[in-house]
């Protein structure tokens, strides 16, 4: 106990001087819901018309959540059905909005998990699935398996009632942009890729939620890093690092997956709390603010007694938080 005195101690400050946040928890028996729509290197200086936007989207999806936890649906029902809405707005980088790999496509990732059973499931490479989080439900429901990748998962989708769309359904113009920025800069700048701050990855969307019969569970959908070599799988459908829920917590990740592949963070956050006595808010807040690098991006985070968190490292991440206790905030800088 002194020496986790100790480390809290020395964590919590250095913590609080290098990570940004919102939340914090006060202990509630009800239900309890946070989303994110990514991290990365957002401006301040984006237009406040523009921020609003954002804003509005997150709103929609936290409230739709909230209105369905409030009459007692299961956490899993409604991560996989907040981040279907998230998937589906083109503002974020998850189905409709995906981003674009190096070939001018896109390969998409998502994953799912109920904390009450460990059971999961997980897509990656999909290509014509309109809304992966729910093929990854069918994986973890109707398999014998964890995770399904591209032409396996594809033909797997054939045999499930899942709505399918070209490749090209989900462009955006933003999104090409983005690539055409990106692959222009690695043009100039030689074979490694091109830095965080002209990545424009940033969009991956998550959920967790509390429900009230006080089971927890995580959903995290992505279309991965602007630019990725075809074939890359990142942190969101791999469980355990970009998405995890057990007993203690469940977690959902945005920013360089290989960031979060190497530090496992999902399971990390909740294995600090069931080996190392901290609370959510004490390791959230040391993985992301000690054990990760500056930019790498955030978190989002629920425990079983309905404590939120929300952390990141860069600039920004788009945020929401709700609980039974009225908290309803959606924001993307910290306060
Ligand atoms: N973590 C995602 C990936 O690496 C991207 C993101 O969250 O922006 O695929």
């Amino acid at each position: 106990m002194r020496l986790i005195s100790l480390l809290v101690g020395v964590v919590v400050p250095f913590a609080l001087l290098s990570c940004r946040s919102a939340g914090g928890g006060t202990k509630l028996d009800g239900w309890a819901l946070a989303i994110h729509g990514g991290a990365g290197t957002l401006s301040k200086n984006t237009p406040p018309a523009k921020r609003q936007e954002y804003e509005e989207a997150l709103t929609v999806a936290l409230a739709y959540g909230r209105e369905r936890l409030a009459r007692g649906d299961s956490a899993l029902d409604v991560c996989e059905a907040v981040v279907r809405i998230l998937e589906d707005d083109p503002h974020f980088n998850a189905g409709k909005g995906a981003v674009y790999n190096e070939k001018g496509e896109h390969e998409l990732d998502a994953s799912i998990m109920d904390g009450a059973t460990l059971r999961c499931g997980a897509v990656t490479g999909v290509r014509t699935v309109k809304n992966p989080i729910s093929l990854a439900r069918l994986v973890m429901e109707k398999t014998r398996h964890v995770l399904l990748m591209g032409d396996g998962a594809e033909q797997f989708a054939d045999s499930q009632t899942v709505e399918r769309v070209p490749n090209t359904w989900f462009d955006t113009e933003h999104r090409k942009r983005a690539l055409d920025e990106v692959l222009k800069e690695r043009a100039s700048g030689g074979a490694m890729a091109a830095p965080r701050s002209v990545q424009h990855g940033y969009g991956t969307v998550g959920c967790v939620a509390r429900d009230n019969a006080g089971n927890l569970a995580a959903a995290t959908s992505t279309g991965g890093m602007t630019g990725k070599r075809w074939g890359r799988i990142g942190d969101t459908p791999l469980i355990g690092a970009g998405n995890y829920a057990d007993g203690w917590a469940a977690v959902s990740c945005t920013g360089t997956g290989e960031q979060f592949m190497r530090h496992v963070v999902g399971r990390t956050v909740t294995a600090r709390m069931e080996f190392g006595g901290q609370t959510l808010e004490q390791s959230a807040r040391a993985i992301v603010a000690d054990t990760l690098q500056k930019d790498d991006g955030g978190l989002i985070a629920v425990d079983r007694d309905g404590n939120l968190t929300a952390q990141w490292n860069s600039e920004g991440m788009y945020h929401g938080l709700a609980d039974a206790s009225g908290r309803f905030t959606v924001g993307i800088f910290a306060k």
